[in-house]
């Protein structure tokens, strides 16, 4: 089954210092990196490692970053459809701290400008049976249109509400599934209680609910279920978290995609992430084929 993930891909520059730094002050890095990044391009990549086929639908500057970013992009995935603006292509700062904390500033001109229904032949290209996947970096009426197109045409629709934009937040009822994280969760709900806030969602219309909940694991509400289910993640030790939530999401995708029922597809998304957490880097720690292979047999 195949998975179209419509959303950014951007250039992550990574510093890594002992303590964030304080307002106005400027602290050397003790190391830093250039690497692919976004969460479109991340969920891709995660989503193909685990076998699915998967289509990228993404949006880069006509400028050299672009350029790279498409190479890139080209080395870990087969087909990847690019709409070029004449403007910067997106970019993130990433700054983690000697406790693996992080905290991301980004620059997303081109996800902005970024229509993938007016733009882009997507509506063509998905079918009944296959999955979309979005998440909050394209404005909000962007996202609802794919959504909806793919209701149309019989798609299964998971939405990573991620970042959020209250301005302007997709439509939670054209989700078979949302993903949130802990603090998502609470800003569009009011909720502490990670229960009570899946129920919040899912009053919303999303089909499904999911709330990521760290090292916790995740918790997940079904369609006409009376009370949410809490799925632990592996006791790992973890070193870098960035990037966790795009490989639980692209992962989620793919084992869906490969016919897994939703808690099965849910514990091979925390699996996969708990080995991401492991390691340093956002799309660099997400686990490679053989290793999403190994958690499935
Ligand atoms: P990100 O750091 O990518 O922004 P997030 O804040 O969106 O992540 P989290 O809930 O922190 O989302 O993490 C997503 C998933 O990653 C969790 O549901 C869990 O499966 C896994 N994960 C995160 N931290 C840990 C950890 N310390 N140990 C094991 N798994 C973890």
């Amino acid at each position: 089954m195949h998975v179209h993930v419509v959303g950014n891909a951007c250039i992550d520059t990574t510093f890594r210092l002992g303590r964030f730094p304080a307002a106005g002050e400027t602290l050397n890095a003790t190391a830093y990196a250039d690497g692919l990044g976004g969460k479109g391009a991340n969920q891709a990549v995660a989503a193909a490692r685990t076998g699915a086929a998967v289509t990228l639908w993404t949006a880069l500057g006509k400028d050299p970053l672009g350029a790279w970013i498409r190479s890139q992009l080209d080395m870990e995935l087969s087909d990847v459809q690019v709409s070029e603006f004449d403007l910067p292509s997106d970019r993130s700062t990433i700054v983690i701290d000697a406790g693996g904390e992080n905290f991301i500033v980004s620059g997303v001109a081109c996800s902005e400008a970024f229509d993938p229904i007016a733009q882009t032949a997507l509506a063509r290209r998905i079918t009944p049976g296959e999955i979309l996947v979005c998440q909050g970096n394209l404005r909000g009426a962007a996202t609802n249109a794919c959504l909806r197109a793919a209701r149309k045409n019989g798609t299964r629709t998971i939405l990573n509400a991620s970042p959020i934009d209250e301005a302007a937040l997709p439509d939670f009822g054209l989700a078979d599934m949302l993903v949130v994280n802990q603090s998502e969760a609470k800003a569009l709900t009011g909720q502490m209680d990670m229960a009570a806030a899946a129920g919040a969602l899912a009053a919303k219309g999303a089909a499904t609910v999911a709330i990521t909940l760290g090292a916790e694991g995740c918790l997940v509400l079904g369609h006409g279920q009376a009370g949410a289910l809490c799925l632990p993640a592996p006791h790992v030790k973890a070193l870098d978290t960035s990037g966790a939530g795009d490989v639980f999401c692209g992962c989620l995708a793919g084992g869906l995609a490969r016919g897994m029922p939703i808690t099965s597809g849910l514990k091979f998304a925390l699996a996969a992430a708990a080995i991401s957490v492991t390691r340093p880097g956002t799309l660099l720690s997400c686990p490679s084929a053989s290793e999403m292979a190994a958690l499935v047999d």
